[in-house]
Formats: C-alpha cells, structure tokens, sequence
C-alpha cells in the first residue's frame, strides 16, 4: 500500500465487506491489521465468523475496534458440526450487537469438507434463519451456482438483502442473484490476468448492487498474490473495478461504501459523518 494508492481515494472510504480476521495469522496482529486498514482509507470492516469457535473469536475482535463488525454461520465446510443444538447456539450469537449479518452459508462442492447432502440440509435451515432473524444473509457458492441459486430462489423473498461473496458465477449466475435483490461482492481475484470472465460481470453490475472484499487472509490481490492478504489490500481491487467501469477510484469507493452502510445497516458515522 503506497501513499499514492492512498491519495486516489480523495477523501473516499472503503468497505471491507468480507474478511476473517480470526483466522491465522491475522488474529496475531489485529490492532497492526486494523491500523494499516485505516491508514489505506478502509472505514469499516466485517469479519465473518464460521463455526462456533471461530465466531466467539471473530465477536472478541468485533468488540475491541469500532470499525469492525461480525457475521456469523456455519461454513458449508462446517456444516457437519451444524446439529440443532450448535444452530441454536449460533443464533444467539447472531444476537451480538456488533453482528451484522448471518453468513457465511452456502455450498461448497468444490472442496466438499462436509458431504453435499449435509451442506444443502444445514444450508436450508441456515436460509430460514437468517430471514427469521431478519439479517442480511451472506453467501458462499463455490462450484454450486445452479444448485445454490435455486435452493435461495426457493427460500425468497430475503427482505433483509443479502450477498453473493467472492462472486465466481457466471452473467446468468449474476443476473439471478440481482433479480432477488442481492448484491455481488468482488474480491481481489478481479485482479488476476486470467479472469476476464469476473472483471466483465463487474462491469457491467448496477452500481447499487455492488461491495469489495478482501476474503483475507485469502486471494491476495495482484501484485500482492501469494502473500497474506489483508483489509488495507482491497484498495487494488476497488482500482480494478473502477478500471472495468471506467470510472474513478473515488466514485467506486463512494458507492461500494455506500451499499455496504445500507445493507449491513453500519451506523451513520462509518465514514466519519
Ligand atoms: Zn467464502
Ligand atoms: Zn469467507
């Protein structure tokens, strides 16, 4: 992070809208993470919590810095450890008041860490709770667009919104997910010289409907790719996608923070108003 990265933003803030600061080796820093966040112009921050223990860690972090704010659920990787019992328990938590969405829920057929028919069992009841809770729901869908798309189209309407995260679906996979109201959040992975496919989704986004993340400590933006990614690095991507859109970095930061107050429902000084 350059200053001149910095002085793009032109008094502008960014939103981090995903990202896991409990996890290694971030949660060994998080004052230091937090700190270079603020300096890049980085106002506030969700870190998402993804089974039971990892969500006590992501509320401890929620508590200590005021720009940071918690989603919880369980992973689809973690949907074997999602009885009743733990579903309970996770719902309590979403009481916190720092917890400003429910998620990360979805599918996971890609690394299959719980089998497909736990995923979309726990995926349902997470779908209905997220909406008896009245949260924003967040969504993780990796090589189960068709499947997931259908099973949140089955769950709609979500009058609390909710999001896409680390978009990797295709034009039809987006117009989907925007026909139900939710919004597409682009990570860093805009950035790597092979993914026209997601640089030409985000160009053509309504600007509404569109947030940034970083999903560190994962998928750092190039030309940091291959190092341990953190909230301050979501700076390359928002400059990539204004790049697609051509427009500015300050617009798209302006915007994008601006969806991410409404959704998550952030209170009105995030960007120092
Ligand atoms: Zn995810
Ligand atoms: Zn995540």
């Amino acid at each position: 992070m350059s200053a001149s990265e910095k002085d793009r933003l032109d008094g502008a803030f960014l939103i981090d809208s995903h990202a896991h600061l409990e996890l290694e080796p971030l949660v060994n820093e998080p004052e230091a993470v937090v700190d270079r966040a603020s300096r890049a112009g980085v106002a506030a921050i969700i870190t998402v919590g993804i089974d039971l223990e990892d969500v006590q860690i992501a509320l401890s972090i929620a508590e200590r810095f005021s720009k940071v704010f918690a989603s919880v659920g369980f992973h689809p990787h973690n949907a074997k450890d999602a009885g009743h019992n733990a579903l309970e328990r996770m719902a309590q938590l979403a009481g916190h008041p720092k917890v400003v969405a429910y998620g990360e829920i979805g599918l996971d057929f890609y690394r299959n860490l719980s089998p497909q028919s736990v995923q979309k069992a726990v995926f349902a009841d997470q779908l209905s709770l997220a909406k008896s809770l009245g949260k924003p729901v967040v969504i993780h869908l990796r090589s189960a667009y068709e499947e997931g798309l259908t099973m949140i189209e089955k769950a709609a309407p979500f009058p609390a919104g909710g999001v896409i995260h680390c978009f990797s679906g295709d034009g039809h996979d987006a117009m989907r997910a925007l026909e139900m109201g939710f919004h597409i959040s682009i990570p860093g992975t805009i950035t790597y010289k092979n993914n026209n496919k997601l640089r030409e989704i985000a160009a053509d986004l309504p600007p509404d409907a569109i947030l940034l993340e970083t999903d560190c400590p994962f998928l750092s933006p190039d030309p940091l790719r291959g190092k341990t990614n953190e909230p301050a690095n979501i700076v390359y991507t928002a400059k990539r996608v204004a790049e697609v859109r051509g427009t500015s970095v300050k617009e798209i930061a302006e915007t994008t923070t601006r969806n991410a107050i409404r959704l998550f429902g952030l209170p009105g000084d995030t960007v120092g108003g």
